[in-house]
């Protein structure tokens, strides 16, 4: 192999350099949900807080993304969920995700898991933007809430 073209760090278009041939290009949701919800959200100290921020931006920064919209049909496409605005303001967007992950999980009053996806969005919208955005989870389904939403203040 010529020295140059060793990686060093991957990129998310490595992500999708996909060559194992029995086992196919997916994983199932379960597998997903026991990083996030049995290894990060409960096996991390404080829920994973902190951890799921650096990771979720770390993620998004990645993301070849140059749009809003580009980074919602990126939401689609990864099934993170099917995100739609709820509520544009002059500095601030409310974005309700439908069909996340955590849908139909036990119901646990107080708890909101979907930390990490929204600080995808984050890490994406701040590269975007070239400015600080902020995003917070305010709804989740495990909270019973009738769905997950994130406010994004720019
Ligand atoms: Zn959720």
């Amino acid at each position: 192999m010529n020295r140059a073209s060793v990686v060093q760090e991957f990129t998310f278009d490595d992500m999708a350099k996909i060559s194992r041939t029995k086992l196919g290009c997916a994983v199932p949701i379960e597998l997903y949900r026991a990083i996030r919800l049995i290894g990060m959200y409960q096996g991390l100290p404080m829920r994973g807080k902190g951890t799921t921020v650096t990771i979720g931006r770390k993620i998004g920064e990645s993301l070849p993304v140059h749009s809003l919209e580009e980074l919602f049909t990126m939401f689609r496409g990864l099934k993170i969920g099917d995100p739609h605005i709820v509520l544009e303001e002059e500095h601030k967007l409310h974005v309700a995700v439908k069909d996340c992950f955590c849908e139909g999980l036990p119901e646990m009053e107080g708890h909101m898991v979907c930390d990490l996806e929204g600080a995808i969005m984050e890490g994406a919208l701040t590269k975007l933007k070239n400015k600080r955005v902020l995003v917070k989870e305010i709804k989740c389904n495990v909270n019973g809430d009738d769905c997950c939403e994130y406010e994004i203040r720019f």
